[in-house]
């Protein structure tokens, strides 16, 4: 503890540490931090942060050797990180230990960026600037999309972790408590309430109820001897009796009770708590405090997050050496505190469930040192509180928010419904989100502007909002959502900020009162949320900010600025010097079939019968819209010739079309592309396996820089439809395993598909049966599930792999066979038709087609070119097959058992028949008694999947189909090509999606190809279109000329004219542009970003300052 000590007392000295400390610093060993105690310590220590002084730069630190052996040994413990830039930045107290420190990190020189060390900072001001109980501890991240706000806030994080929120001195009042228990340890009447607290260890099963009657006689009062003379004393007594016999669950339950108890004990001035402030606090105070920082994502950024801890972070560091889980695993020693040093392609033996090491929790995947990648994400509850406090970091998708809120919604009306059912008396067992049961030490939202956008609140935003925590944050690039260029854009992103505010609890214009009664702390009161302070924060605002900006008075811009220039720390993408992005416009031309083409020319040059008119529309598939049609028909012309095209280019028909046009001009690029790849060597991986992304080396574009990236592409639309239909052409062109999906919003899937595109590998066991493949997926693998095949040749009953079967034998080869038909007894021809129209040599590719007694030609050669040598009839009796035979004898072949053994002839075409499939498994169970036949089943004593370790299997995934709705913040920086099924004009929509790709970490330009799609017809055609001067056909409307701004992303229809508005672009640095002032963006623009942390820099008292940005050149 001294050296902790010595070491505030450094912090204060400034800069100027020598020697002379040494005098402060006692040489004490036993308190030396290591990296497992330093959590307990810091829980421990009040640690106050409330200062800017507690910085050190790392030359400081560095010196800080010669202080003491003690204070030197526990600083070789606190890791600090290197700015990548090399040069000396002040980093508060802790630094950032773990973070940017894992083997891959340390091998490519990981270290923060100079902008994140500056957000940092601003970050570490804000939450420790004012520290008294319900001030506004946090802010807005808003830094642009793609500028590393994971990293920052895992470094914010790591920076406190262990920390606890603070106990306000008036939360409890301990002398009141301690008097009133006195009171009561002598009057039976408390009888009620102790034995209400000891509620959850009630009926709950014989053994439990014995220790629970015993337990309840001792601790009733009244006490006549001197046992339990404080409340705690009585708590730590039940907990001791109980901690073996009762769940986690019961435990909790317990301690909440004794909190509420506790609450009832404290009477003071109820006025005290008569405020916002005060009721939040009499609501704060019922709930356990605890240090964890909980993140909130949306559901398609849980992979990402899970993916960057992994990464970036260095579990090891905050392994609390005292955890373990208790409800199953007691390995904790094996594990070496390398955190999750295997990286994603170490080829250590790996078994299939792994140490948890309590530090990271990932919903839906658990302990995320046990978590595998690509990530599988499963179905299962959220666990206790009491579970979740114990981990550094727990990261929830907004599903899991959305779910619970609605449990809790669904809670309320069914007690509402129930008059006589008195929810105080049962209020402990009742369901209650274990996320608001527990004052976290922190609240992170990311892509938080959703918590702003509605105006209602939507379901994510009413729970975040009741949940309790010190620190608050919402992280997002763009707070403010919607068109820039839209008359409504401020006054509707005014509201949203008001919103956030509104989140964050900042004073008059977001604090809201607490939406709990005091009293009865599980109640949901909706109502207080529609009512109350809400308003009277959303009314301050509308009266000193909006109504005057709106109205351009220079006070509301002052106030504004203030209030965003105290909440938000950004720093915009056009200070960085990532490579640019390269847009590019592609015309697809679609030629209209010529039948269609000479059918619009009939219809055109007509002056026949309605119904041969019907019968023209019918033939270009639009014959359902004659109706419509109808004026242009009377009219004639080009009106008409515009009208048909029109119609027809709005057709299932044309779409199918368009759809084949795109994919084939995808597939024909990527095929382009990887050649050229090969050509300049190859893509170069990282020995991580997977491609170098944010915080690794950059190595940009130079002149002579090769790109030599893995050929990685991304095909978006906003229409699920089109997506489908041109992913079935991709399919047709390429393997399965290079393509992946995030197409459907379930959460399990896309982490999944997101995981197997970034790390181009799959999972799972090859069976030691017949050599199978087993992905994994998430389920235990137990059994082999590959289809075997069981056929009959010259009297004998084999397993086949389907690989085997070259052709199905069709009626004319079936009447050819002759003798051969004696060695299989019998058996029928396949009809030609059976596979649909496929040929029958694709008989094995799917079962659905089988049926017992089919005609199979195959290949029994062993070894086979392609297949597993199958093992001796030895090997195979050792693992009981004598046993095997006696069973399929028992059921003459009708049952299940058989086994993979050797092949009765060697030949490359065989005639047999089929009898049965089944999974590998089954026809190899292992020997067990059947309780409902009353026999012994099963006989196979070999190796099975259980036996066998998890491998990696490598897959090519070069293609994302990407679904517009669930790109939202994708760190997608290892991509090269974007493809566009469709053109995005709106210019924020466009920086939104290219920031997917065009982010922080990205080693080279991404190009982003917008395939536009043009009508073509034959020149006969043409011919009457120009006769008729149509406009549908004008070729000048093609949009490939068209061009993208490169500052603010917005289209024009012509590079000149493109040009023309770069000079004056807001968001061209270096151009004339004239703002409006009283745009929300203006005001934006006007936030300086926060100061660097430099020695020798801006003084240190919050200046925020041009930051230098020459880290990433
Ligand atoms: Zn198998
Ligand atoms: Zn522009």
């Amino acid at each position: 503890m001294n050296d902790l000590l010595s070491l505030f007392i450094l912090r204060s000295t400034g800069t100027n540490v020598n020697t002379n400390t040494n005098t402060t610093a006692t040489d004490t060993d036993n308190d030396k931090i290591s990296p497992h105690q330093q959590q307990q310590h810091s829980q421990q220590l009040v640690v106050d942060t409330s200062s800017s002084w507690d910085y050190l730069s790392l030359r400081d630190l560095y010196q800080l050797k010669c202080v003491s052996k003690a204070t030197y040994e526990s600083l070789e413990w606190v890791e600090y990180n290197r700015c990548r830039d090399g040069k000396d930045y002040l980093v508060p107290f802790p630094g950032y230990p773990g973070v940017l420190s894992t083997p891959s990190d340390v091998k490519f020189g990981a270290g923060l960026f100079p902008h994140q060390l500056s957000s940092l900072r601003a970050m570490h001001r804000a939450e420790n600037h004012n520290t008294h109980f319900g001030a506004l501890r946090g802010g807005i991240l808003g830094d642009a999309p793609g500028l590393g706000k994971t990293i920052t806030m895992l470094s914010l994080i790591a920076n406190t972790a262990g920390c606890k929120p603070q106990t306000p001195k008036e939360f409890y009042d301990d002398a009141s408590i301690a008097e009133h228990w006195k009171l009561m340890r002598t009057n039976p009447v408390f009888r009620v309430e102790i034995l209400k607290a000891l509620q959850p260890f009630r009926n709950n099963g014989y053994i439990l109820q014995n220790t629970y009657d015993e337990m309840a006689i001792y601790v009733s009062p009244p006490y006549t001897d001197d046992r339990f003379p404080t409340l705690g004393s009585f708590e730590q007594y039940v907990h001791t009796t109980m901690r073996n016999r009762a769940s986690q669950a019961q435990l909790d339950l317990f301690r909440r009770n004794v909190m509420a108890f506790k609450a009832g004990l404290d009477k003071r001035n109820r006025r005290f708590f008569n405020n916002d402030k005060g009721k939040r606090m009499l609501f704060e105070r019922n709930l356990i405090p605890c240090s964890s920082t909980v993140v909130i994502v949306p559901d398609a950024l849980l992979e990402h997050w899970a993916d960057q801890i992994r990464r970036h972070v260095n579990l090891g560091v905050f392994v609390d050496p005292n955890y373990f889980d208790r409800n199953k695993y007691n390995n904790f020693h094996s594990y070496n505190g390398n955190g999750n040093g295997e990286g994603a392609g170490g080829g250590e033996v790996r078994s299939e469930e792994r140490p948890k090491n309590g530090v990271v929790y990932i919903d839906g995947v658990g302990d995320l040192s046990t978590a595998r990648f690509p990530l599988n994400h499963q179905q299962i509850p959220l666990p206790s509180s009491y579970d979740l406090m114990s981990y550094t970091i727990v990261v929830v998708p907004f599903s899991r928010i959305r779910q619970h809120y609605v449990a809790m919604q669904k809670r309320r009306r069914e007690e509402e419904t129930m008059a006589t059912y008195r929810a105080s008396e049962d209020a402990s067992a009742h369901y209650n989100s274990p996320l608001l049961q527990l004052r976290w030490f922190r609240i992170v939202v990311d892509e938080g502007h959703e918590v702003g956008e509605h105006a209602a609140g939507s379901d994510v935003t009413k729970f975040i909002n009741q949940m309790g925590a010190e620190r608050r944050w919402v992280m997002s690039g763009t707070p403010t959502t919607g068109d820039e260029d839209s008359p409504k854009f401020t006054a509707k992103g005014l509201d949203q900020l008001q919103r956030l505010l509104l989140f964050l609890r900042r004073e008059t214009y977001g604090t809201t009162i607490s939406q709990f009664d005091g009293k009865n702390n599980s109640s949901w009161s909706d109502t207080a949320l529609r009512e109350g302070n809400k308003w009277t924060a959303k009314s301050a605002w509308d009266k000193h900010v909006k109504k005057p900006f709106l109205n351009k008075q220079e006070d509301g811009r002052k106030e504004l600025y203030r209030v965003l220039d105290e909440v938000m720390i950004m720093h915009k993408k056009e200070d960085l010097s990532l490579p640019k992005p390269i847009f590019k416009q592609s015309q697809i031309d679609i030629l209209v079939p010529p039948d269609i083409q000479s059918a619009i020319i009939d219809i055109v040059h007509s002056t026949a019968e309605s119904d041969t008119i019907t019968d023209a529309l019918r033939k270009i598939g639009i014959a359902h819209h004659e109706q419509r049609l109808r004026p242009a028909l009377t009219e004639g012309g080009s009106i008409l010739f515009d009208a048909l095209i029109d119609e027809y280019l709005r057709t299932d028909g044309f779409q199918a079309l368009v759809d084949e046009g795109q994919a084939n001009f995808i597939i024909d690029v990527i095929r382009k592309e990887q050649l050229a790849l090969e050509d300049r060597g190859g893509a170069i991986i990282g020995s991580v396996n997977a491609p170098i992304t944010a915080a690794t080396q950059l190595e940009f574009c130079s002149k002579n820089w090769v790109d030599r990236r893995p050929f990685k592409a991304v095909v978006y639309s906003n229409s699920h439809k089109y997506l489908l239909s041109v992913a079935e052409y991709l399919y047709a062109a390429f393997d399965n395993e290079n393509i992946a999906e995030m197409i459907e919003g379930k959460i399990e899937q896309m982490s999944y598909e997101l995981g197997r595109f970034r790390h181009n590998f799959k999972e799972g066991k090859d069976c030691p049966i017949c050599g199978g493949w087993n992905e994994f997926t998430g389920k235990k693998l137990a059994s082999c599930n590959n289809r075997l095949v069981e056929v009959f040749y010259d009297g004998k009953t084999f397993l086949i792999e389907p690989e085997r079967i070259k052709r199905a034998v069709g009626p004319a080869e079936f009447r050819s066979l002759g003798d051969r038909m004696q060695k299989i007894m019998y058996g029928s021809p396949v009809e030609m038709d059976r596979l649909d129209g496929a040929p029958l040599s694709k008989y094995n590719v799917s079962h659905l087609h089988w049926r017992v007694g089919d005609v199979l030609c195959i290949d029994t050669r062993d070894p086979h070119p392609l297949l597993r040598k199958r093992w001796s009839e030895e090997q195979w009796a050792k693992y009981g097959s004598v046993r095997c035979m006696e069973l399929a004898a028992e059921y003459a072949f009708e049952g299940q058992d058989n086994y993979f053994g050797p092949l009765p002839v060697d030949e490359t075409e065989v005639i047999v028949r089929l009898t049965k499939w089944q999974p590998c498994g089954r026809f190899h169970s292992r020997p067990r008694w059947d309780a409902r036949r009353c026999k012994n089943i099963g006989w196979y004593t070999g190796p099975n999947l259980q036996d066998v370790e998890m491998r990696e299997q490598r897959e090519d995934t070069f293609l994302l189909l990407l679904d517009a709705r669930l790109s939202h913040g994708l760190d997608l920086s290892f991509v090269t090509h974007m493809f566009l099924l469709e053109p995005i004009d709106d210019a924020a929509l466009l920086e939104q999606v290219t920031s997917r790709a065009h982010r922080l970490g990205c080693t080279g330009p991404v190009t982003i190809d917008t395939l536009n799609v043009w009508h073509e017809m034959d020149s006969t055609t043409k011919g009457v279109a120009k006769k008729l001067s149509s406009s549908v056909q004008d070729e000048t409307k093609k949009r490939t000329s068209t061009s993208v701004c490169e500052h603010c992303y917005r289209s024009f229809e012509t590079l000149e004219l493109a040009e023309a508005h770069e000079l004056t672009c807001e968001r061209n640095p270096d151009g004339n542009a004239k703002v409006d002032p009283f745009h929300l963006s203006s005001v934006y623009r006007d936030i300086r970003p926060p100061a660097p942390m430099l020695v020798g820099g801006p003084s240190d008292d919050g200046d925020k300052g041009v930051i230098q940005l020459d880290g990433v050149s």
